[in-house]
């Protein structure tokens, strides 16, 4: 697991202690350990605690100082949550492209993701504290989600992205495949055993064949089926077709 003992979660002049409460437990969910709180309207808080449920360890080392300046003094990068996007642009990241940011940085640099106020988010001023803002995509109509629920999509994407710099995350499926995929070849051999079978069954009538072979191929083609699965399917059509041998032995028998 990655280290993340270099990274803070700062919560700027909160008002609810219920959403510190969430905060911390969203950053021990997902491995996350140091928060700070500039100006806390209430704390220690027992709603806090409430909310925390077993990441009271998280509330009880949380770091509290006066300013946000005073709180990411030591951070070499800095990172703000913002709903709105303000007048002046500044440079934007979405939460996936703050994740890797924040991965490939904090070996070398203490890191801060800053979070506002719930009434009136991060003033210009804090705002001018952050290299970059991130912005959580959400519907046009309402763009605030609550506090701890912006807190804990920053903390998942972090999450999520050092799994992946861990390796812990299957690359995706055709890394860990156990078999190689069909080849073009053994795909064509398959589609000319199963046409002969629906033949002999009388499914497929090649003089109407309507669409049938190409939907095979366009179902095939979706699964990219693979060598074992394409086995099992051709001995299943042998033996229909040795099936339909012995039925018609017996019968002109
Ligand atoms: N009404 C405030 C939003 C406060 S929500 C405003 O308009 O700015 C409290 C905090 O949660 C915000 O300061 C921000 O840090 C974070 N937050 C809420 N929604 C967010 C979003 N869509 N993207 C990024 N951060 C968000």
């Amino acid at each position: 697991m990655l280290d993340f003992n270099n990274v803070t979660v700062v919560l700027v002049n909160t008002s609810h202690p219920g959403n510190i409460g969430a905060s911390a437990r969203a950053l021990k969910n997902m491995g996350l350990s140091q928060l700070t709180l500039v100006q806390p309207e209430q704390f220690p808080s027992g709603i806090a605690v409430g909310r925390a449920a077993s990441a009271v360890d998280i509330l009880e080392r949380a770091r509290i100082v006066d300013s946000l300046q005073q709180a990411v003094a030591d951070c070499g990068l800095v990172i703000g949550a913002s709903a709105r996007s303000r007048k002046l642009p500044w440079p934007m990241l979405s939460p996936e492209q703050a994740a890797g940011k924040v991965i490939d940085e904090l070996a070398q640099n203490k890191v801060a993701l800053v979070f506002g106020r719930e009434d009136a988010g991060l003033n210009n001023d804090e705002l001018q504290l952050c290299h970059f803002h991130v912005q959580i995509p959400t519907d046009e109509d309402y763009r605030s989600l609550n506090l701890a629920a912006a807190v804990m999509v920053i903390c998942y994407e972090l999450h999520k992205a050092g799994l992946v710099k861990c390796d812990i995350v299957s690359k995706g499926e055709d890394e860990f495949w156990d078999q190689a995929k069909a080849t073009g070849e053994q795909v064509e051999h398959f589609y000319q055993h199963l046409q002969r079978v629906m033949i002999a069954i009388n499914f497929h009538d090649p003089e109407n064949p309507r669409q049938l072979m190409q939907r095979m191929r366009r179902l095939f083609g979706r699964i990219r089926i693979d060598v074992m699965e394409m086995n099992i399917l051709r001995g299943i059509l042998t033996n229909i077709e040795q099936k339909i041998e012995q039925k018609q032995k017996i019968d002109n028998t």
